[in-house]
């Protein structure tokens, strides 16, 4: 006759944070904390439920970077994690999570291959950070409304367009058949150099439009300006130019991956174009940010060069 054994193991009172599944393996520790993979879902998760190295939980850091990416302003942060949770967190705290986990997760969504349709449109508006004003750039594609690239800069030049049309095509590692500009001087001679080929599988079409008169640029565009705009008011305090370029790729990130757009039937333009299937907030970013390792540092190496203010 057989006997049936119960075994009971450490892990079996462990569930996933994330599917709920009990099929647990140990998966190496830091420091006191010990971490864990699902043999469901596959995710990673920690006994503590914070983030390597931090004191919070990991649930205040993703309050964190939501409430800062909605538009609040410190103060209002602040302000609310004394009402919820009764404790005070200092500025400085704040921004080191902002910008700490908004530059991984940046760093995570490059690596995404978006699929996009074939054409792109490109337009600068003018921000104002520190009082200055500042051209910001950007290249979004016209289906999926998936933000490509960005760019900032004091100047409008030439260079500063060509700077940015190069991010655009190594952001996507293709080419549309299409690009639509303003009708700025700079551009024709900027685009060319980027994406001028002698190939007819290669060629790129240059369309200019009469500027933000245009109807359908400005509808495509002005959503995220209009947002941006209004956000860079909670950048004041960022005193570092990198940090206010990290910022403002993490107003990138959060827009592609976390606003939903009427236009796209309430989806968001990452998960339209195909890469947004398990990230539906801050917090599975960071987490696939933390625990996927970096496959493509090349890239990564390139495009940091590109994106010195
Ligand atoms: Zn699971």
């Amino acid at each position: 006759m057989a006997e049936f054994t119960r075994i009971v193991t450490e892990e079996s009172s462990i569930q996933c944070r994330f599917c709920a599944g009990t099929d647990i393996s140990k998966y190496g520790k830091y420091k006191d904390n010990q971490y864990y993979i699902c043999k469901t879902c596959g995710r990673k998760f920690s006994e503590i439920d914070t983030y390597p190295r931090m004191k919070y939980p990991r649930e205040y850091i993703i309050n964190a970077l939501n409430y800062y990416y909605n538009g609040m302003s410190y103060r209002n942060i602040n302000q609310t994690f004394e009402d919820m949770k009764d404790v005070d967190i200092s500025k400085s705290t704040i921004w080191r999570w902002i910008v700490k986990y908004s530059k991984m997760s940046n760093e995570y969504g490059l690596r995404l291959q978006p699929k996009l349709s074939d054409t792109w449109i490109a337009d600068e508006t003018v921000i104002d950070i520190w009082g200055k004003k500042y051209w910001f750039w950007d290249i979004i594609d016209t289906d999926t409304r998936f933000l490509i690239a960005s760019h900032l800069s004091r100047t409008r030049t030439q260079k500063d367009a060509k700077k940015f049309f190069h991010m655009a095509k190594l952001r996507t590692q293709t080419r549309p058949k299409k690009i639509l500009t303003d009708k700025l001087g700079i551009y024709p001679g900027a685009f060319n150099k980027v994406f001028y080929s002698n190939l007819k599988a290669r060629h790129v079409d240059h369309l200019t439009s009469e500027g933000f008169g245009s109807k359908t640029n400005t509808n495509l565009i002005e959503r995220f300006h209009g947002t941006l705009k209004q956000r860079t008011k909670v950048m004041r305090d960022l005193k570092k130019p990198e940090s206010a370029r990290i910022v403002l790729d993490g107003f990138v990130t959060h827009y592609n991956f976390f606003m939903e757009h009427s236009y796209l039937n309430g989806k968001t333009p990452a998960a339209v174009s195909g890469i947004g299937k398990d990230i539906g907030n801050w917090g599975d970013l960071i987490d696939l940010a933390i625990w996927e390792p970096i496959e493509n540092p090349k890239v990564m190496l390139e495009w940091e060069e590109f994106k010195v203010v």
